[in-house]
């Protein structure tokens, strides 16, 4: 990674946890679900409004570190307006990208802004705070009621 695009990825992290998008509760959601990072202390709710196969609109409340609320932040924003499996799909390429060594991952392809979270795999500790958000999507498109915690 150039030191150009480690400070590039270093301002999308920071601009995303100073102003979260999507950052307000749902009144019209039909999935809730919360998640919890003990250990860094993150937690969230989510709230969807699924139609269908469809995430009409999503949005979050929640505290935590930096890392965790830019996660998030840029998580609801990929998702949003997404099928199940294409929300699906970004969830696996998020998490592969952050359990690889990133001197050997280089396949950022099609993550667009996620990838400012490549770099997050060189901290072990780091990476739940950056998968949080996402492990709560996954439990909120699955079933109507759940609490996640990556313990
Ligand atoms: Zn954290």
């Amino acid at each position: 990674m150039t030191s150009e695009l480690r400070d590039l990825y270093h301002e999308v992290i920071l601009e995303h946890s100073k102003k979260p998008r999507n950052f307000r509760v749902l009144e019209q959601a039909n999935r809730v679900a919360e998640g919890f990072n003990p250990l860094c202390g993150d937690r969230l709710t989510l709230y969807l409004n699924l139609e269908g196969e469809r995430i009409q609109d999503i949005g979050f409340q929640g505290s935590g570190c930096a890392i965790f609320k830019s996660s998030a932040s840029l998580m609801t924003e990929a998702v949003k307006g997404k099928s199940h499996a294409e929300a699906q799909a970004l969830f696996e390429a998020v998490h592969k990208m952050l359990a690889c060594d990133p001197h050997q991952f280089s396949n950022v392809a099609g993550l667009g802004k996620l990838a400012a979270f490549s770099g997050v795999s060189e901290f072990p500790v780091r990476v739940k705070c950056a998968t949080l958000a996402w492990h709560t999507l996954r439990a909120g498109l699955r079933s109507a009621k759940e609490m996640v915690s990556t313990e």
